[in-house]
């Protein structure tokens, strides 16, 4: 089954229009992003002002109150651009999302609003030196001591670490880890540029260096112990259904740039889209993105559905359209040749993107550990009914 098969006629007309704004106002510009390394401020107020921060919220807070079918469309088109884009978008809607579901009347009043509106910009610093796949080892601390709860620790790669004004921090208490909201301007809070990654170049990384910094003891999110169990990996779940649309977004460029090239470019008196290797190319990279977009449509609709299944379908995705992008990007490559390595028709930059997606939001080797026990189970279930 293709896409245009398994959504409805309005979710296909939001994905039109979606590609569409995205490709008119910014295919050209995000080239420059990309060179500079940065997502200039009129784009993040653009996307402000028209309500995109606030996406994945719900309409009585000022969110845009998208499904994850309609959300999953919008990181799609974005990261056909830029999936530095379309990471602010997800980043930011993870912590709104955590405050949304786990936080308390009071965090969610004085936090959603402003993050619906745009009017500030949220991080989620989990990584550390030594912890990245395995979290158990954070060693960012939240400790009580005479004048109240203090924060101590260095976090690595914070995307848009470098624009936040509100960062979710992942620390190690007495009792167990916990998630804590922290403002930029919280005293013993620093930010030092992380710049020249591999990809995701205009994505504002940031290493976020906290030096006793006071934490309000009503912006601590959940019981203690509850973080590394039940809001990571909510939050987690977020960003893997993003990432793993993202990735179908930049596949569905690869297959038009290719296939386009592929019918324009002669050689050997023919197009190379009468080749049979670049035949082969194609069309793997075209079945797969029909199977990657099928598995990010049935993960969004069983989030949707609060399906216990959904945990199961957005690892599935992410892992699947992940892996594809990694193969074909390189491939799209090949097929431009010489064109292909010039900046400016797209296809370095889902190379070098390519990669990052499979190590961001649970690497692949990870999500095959995940994975695995919830296939085994799924057998279980099978045998025995
Ligand atoms: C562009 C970019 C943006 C990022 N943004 C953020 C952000 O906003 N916030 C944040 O907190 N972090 C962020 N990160 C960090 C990211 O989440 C981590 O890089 C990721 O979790 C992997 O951790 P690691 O890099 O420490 O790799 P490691 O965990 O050290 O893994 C290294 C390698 O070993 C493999 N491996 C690890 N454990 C196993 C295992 N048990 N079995 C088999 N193989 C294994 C991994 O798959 C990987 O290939 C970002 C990273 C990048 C590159």
């Amino acid at each position: 089954m293709q896409m245009q098969d398994l959504l409805t006629a309005e979710e296909l007309r939001h994905h039109r229009s979606l590609v569409k704004l995205a490709e008119d106002n910014w295919a050209v510009k995000s080239v420059h992003w990309e060179r500079d390394q940065v997502l200039p401020d009129d784009v993040i107020d653009w996307c402000a002002r028209e309500g995109l921060l606030g996406a994945m919220l719900p309409r009585e807070i000022g969110g845009l109150g998208l499904t994850f079918v309609e959300l999953g469309l919008l990181y799609e088109a974005f990261s056909r651009v830029s999936a530095s884009l379309a990471s602010l978008v997800n980043v930011h809607g993870m912590v709104a999302r955590t405050v949304l579901k786990w936080g308390t009347e009071k965090q969610r009043g004085r936090v959603l609003p402003d993050l619906a509106a745009g009017r500030r910009l949220a991080a989620v610093s989990i990584t550390e030196h030594s912890s990245g796949s395995d979290l158990s080892g954070i060693e960012t601390r939240l400790e009580h001591r005479p004048g109240g709860l203090f924060l101590t620790g260095t976090k690595l790669y914070t995307t848009f670490g470098q624009r936040a004004d509100l960062f979710l921090i992942l620390a190690a208490a007495a009792d167990g880890q916990v998630l804590c909201l922290v403002d930029r301007e919280t005293p013993g809070l620093r930010t030092e540029p992380i710049t020249d990654l591999l990809g995701l170049r205009a994505a504002g990384l940031a290493r976020v260096e906290l030096r006793d910094c006071p934490v309000d003891p009503e912006f601590v999110i959940g019981r203690p112990g509850f973080a590394q169990m039940v809001l990571v990996p909510h939050a987690l779940e977020h960003g893997r259904h993003a990432v793993a649309w993202m990735a179908a977004g930049m596949l569905a460029l690869a297959v038009e740039l290719c296939a386009a090239w592929a019918h324009r470019r002669q050689a050997f008196g023919r197009s190379l889209a009468d080749l049979g290797q670049v035949q082969s190319i194609i069309t793997e990279m075209t079945v797969d993105l029909a199977a990657a977009r099928g598995l990010c449509i049935s993960a969004s609709r069983a989030l949707e559905a609060g399906e216990p299944e959904a945990t199961r379908s957005v690892l599935m995705a992410k892992y699947f359209a992940c892996r594809a992008l990694e193969r074909h990007a390189p491939q799209a490559v090949q097929v431009l040749g010489a064109f292909g390595c010039l900046e400016d028709n797209g296809v370095a930059r889902l190379y070098r993107d390519s990669k990052v997606l499979a190590i961001i939001e649970g690497s692949t080797q990870l999500l095959e550990r995940l994975l695995a026990p919830h296939i085994a189970q799924a057998a279980a279930a099978a045998r025995a009914s």
